[in-house]
């Protein structure tokens, strides 16, 4: 019997270069492979070279930027080899291990393998290693080509742990392929030729250059596919959105409209009888996400509205138009606050094209863009900025640290990040006790680095499992590493009863601390004795807080691993009710903020940002005079908020303080540079005493 998935499998670009394939990989050890999205880099290769017998001797690993991407290809594959997913292919993503002892194809995210290089440097596991999607500069992923060039090229190094050679494989869509093999040592670029068709682009009118902060765009982008709908031929529409909610809004505009339609008079090709609307973003259900990839039925057309995830990590095929809202979703460090912000903004023009070229895959195609050419011309950029030079580094650093990477400004880097970035998460790895002053890293540093968290987070943890109180950490860590779990209903009288059951949530939890509220919404479903039906009750997300359930106990199996080793002890000698905050703050003192007016708070971490309570926080309705608050994390709109308060003494945080202003950037510039000598640190010390006495002083006086 036909396999039909490996009749399409043999019609892919890829398929006729199979065997030049698999030879070029066993001749280099390192390899670029380019090609179209969509011509079988990610779902074939593997294959091939399981078939080869690659897996002989350790498993392939290939890596995603993205966890829906690692999780959907991985899917597809073992469905193509016609086996359970888990076993001989399977994937890894934070906190979801779908892997067992015969798992030899292994899809995971960039970040994991990070993770697999700090417990085993060698990678000894495996034989291959696929870096993918590299065209989309992920900062996990230019880490790691950094640290496999360090590693890899050189043979004293690449032979401890190992009795085989890895075997390298970078693959990108067409991209920056002589950059990246120059930075292998000019190593052998294999380019996969593709077949693309024609797509015409026309430009709209909606979107204007000074429309950079615009949110009319999922409005339009509805009339924009409704139109296409109605008007032209048969052919299915993928639609390029932002985020999460603007596409659930934009998938509700689209149902609604195309529940008006009369198809006998209403749409241009009469064979077109109905429309089937997709949402895909990340965090989507997995079994709603494979109805992605399915054909339509018969007569009905498919539109699909996604995030910048169907750009290239994934490819659905009968795509004829595409919508292209011009504006995507990114993580930048937000200089002004000084923190990582999710923000909205302009794509590139070169993600425009990719945008664009995605419905030119099997015929010709259009393209419709809901801005115009002034918008291109003035708000868009040639190129996206790589993740590394626009995101915190914290993390990232003290990873290499951990590496045994000393020197990591100058380590190889393929855009390097502005000093100043560096210098940052040096700075603030010093604050949270990760390095010490010559950057060297601590041993809490070497605790830290084992979970997959924000740092301020991981030391908050610690601090309370140092004190024997982890349990009221844990649940907080795993509830802020899930989506959002409180329900916010789109119609108004629902949204009036879902604030009521929150507001009555966090006054349960003792009120004005949002962490509390976390703590408690964790607890009080825990022990339900019907946990979705509580959760339905409450208005809060069943599958979002079933994921913190299992996240907290993969913590607190990171936590007991742990303790078995060196772990630090403290005592706590103050108020018992103060602890759970105290604990915080040793986490979150880099994100405190003093009142200034009314809701108005001023951040007090060097940047004086003046900084709102969000409407979401229980603090939002209190008429309590607070002075200090720390914050988790915040969003800007017209207006910068913070989300996630508490309520702190100036107690708790004053000795902290400091060290939000004592590093000297010149000192950690050096410390970053070169080991620094014993005399230099003398010579700091005693500057920083002298410091202190004086504050003393003032103090006194
Ligand atoms: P590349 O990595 O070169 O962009 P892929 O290997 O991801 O290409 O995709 C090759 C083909 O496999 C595409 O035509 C795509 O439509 C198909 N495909 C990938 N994933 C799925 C899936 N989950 N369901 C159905 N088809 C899929
Ligand atoms: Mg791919």
């Amino acid at each position: 019997m036909h396999n039909p998935e490996v009749v399409i499998s043999k019609q892919l670009p890829i398929y006729q270069h199979k065997t030049k394939l698999r030879q070029a990989v066993r001749d280099n050890d390192f390899l670029i492979i380019t090609g179209e999205t969509g011509s079988g880099k990610t779902t074939q290769l593997p294959q091939y070279l399981h078939r080869a017998g690659f897996c002989k001797k350790g498993k392939i690993g290939i890596t995603q930027p993205r966890r829906v991407a690692a999780i959907t290809v991985a899917q597809r594959v073992a469905q193509e080899v016609k086996c359970t997913l888990g076993r001989e292919v399977g994937y890894q993503v934070r906190f979801d291990d779908c892997t067992s002892q015969d798992t030899v194809v292994k899809y995971m995210t960039d970040g994991c393998l990070l993770r697999e290089i700090l417990a085993d440097p060698g990678l000894s596991q495996y034989s291959v290693i696929i870096l993918d999607e590299v065209h989309e500069r992920s900062l996990n992923t230019d880490i790691l080509l950094g640290l496999l060039k360090k590693i890899f090229s050189n043979p004293d190094e690449a032979k401890k742990g190992r009795s085989f050679p890895l075997k390298v494989v970078v693959m990108s869509a067409t991209l920056e392929t002589e950059k990246l093999s120059s930075f292998f040592g000019n190593c052998p670029v294999f380019t996969i030729p593709g077949r693309t068709f024609p797509v015409s682009c026309t430009f709209g009118s909606a979107i204007g250059h000074k429309d950079t902060e615009s949110s009319g765009y999922v409005k339009e982008v509805v009339k924009v596919a409704f139109d296409i709908h109605t008007s032209e031929m048969a052919g299915d529409i993928l639609v390029f959105l932002t985020g999460q909610s603007e596409i659930e809004r934009a998938c509700d505009l689209l149902f609604e409209k195309a529940e008006s339609i009369d198809y006998r008079y209403d749409v241009h090709d009469q064979t077109v009888e109905g429309l089937l609307i997709l949402p895909l973003y990340g965090s989507m259900p997995t079994d709603q996400q494979r109805q992605i990839f399915q054909p339509p039925p018969p007569g009905i057309r498919k539109c699909v509205v996604a995030t910048n995830i169907a750009a290239t990590s994934l490819t659905i095929n009968g795509i004829k138009y595409i919508v292209d809202s011009g504006f995507v979703k990114q993580l930048n460090h937000n200089s002004r606050v000084g923190l990582d912000i999710l923000e909205v903004v302009p794509i590139s023009k070169s993600e425009a094209q990719q945008r664009a070229g995605r419905a030119g895959r099997t015929s010709a195609g259009k393209c419709f863009r809901i801005y115009n050419k002034e918008f291109w011309e003035k708000c868009m950029p040639e190129y996206t900025i790589p993740e590394i030079q626009r995101t915190s580094l914290t993390a990232v650093i003290l990873t290499l640290k951990c590496l045994g990477v000393h020197d990591v400004i100058r380590f190889p880097y393929l855009d390097c990040p502005e000093e100043r970035f560096i210098l940052e998460a040096l700075k603030q790895l010093y604050q949270f006790d990760a390095i010490d002053r010559r950057g060297r890293v601590t041993q809490l540093g070497e605790l830290m680095v084992e979970f997959p968290l924000h740092p301020g987070l991981t030391r908050a943890l610690l601090k309370a499992a140092s004190l024997g109180c982890q349990d009221l950490l844990l649940p907080v860590a795993a509830m802020l590493s899930v989506e959002n779990i409180f329900i916010r209903p789109g119609h108004p009288d629902k949204q009036k009863e879902a604030e009521k059951k929150h507001s009555a949530l966090a006054a349960k939890s003792g009120g004005m601390n949002d962490f509390a509220t976390l703590l408690s919404v964790f607890q009080l479903c825990k022990s339900s004795d019907k946990p979705s039906a509580w959760c339905k009750d409450h208005w809060i997300h069943w599958r979002a807080l079933k994921s913190a359930f299992s996240v907290e106990t993969q913590l607190r199996d990171i936590l007991l691993r742990l303790q078995q080793r060196d772990f630090p002890v403290e005592v706590f000698d103050g108020n018992k009710s103060e602890l759970f905050r105290r604990c915080l703050c040793t986490g979150y003192f880099t994100n405190v903020a003093r009142r200034s007016v009314g809701k108005v708070f001023c951040t007090m971490d060097g940047h004086g940002s003046m900084v709102h309570v969000h409407p979401s926080s229980s603090l939002f309705d209190q008429e309590a005079e607070l002075d200090w608050i720390i914050f988790h994390d915040v969003l800007v709109t017209s207006r910068v908020y913070i989300r996630t308060v508490c309520p702190v003494r100036y107690e708790w945080v004053k000795d902290l303080l400091p060290k939000l202003h004592e590093v000297d950037v010149y000192e950690l510039s050096n410390v970053a540079r070169e080991e620094v000598t014993d005399e230099e640190i003398m010579k700091w010390e005693n500057k920083e005493a002298a410091k202190r006495q004086q504050e003393v002083s003032v103090d006194d006086a």
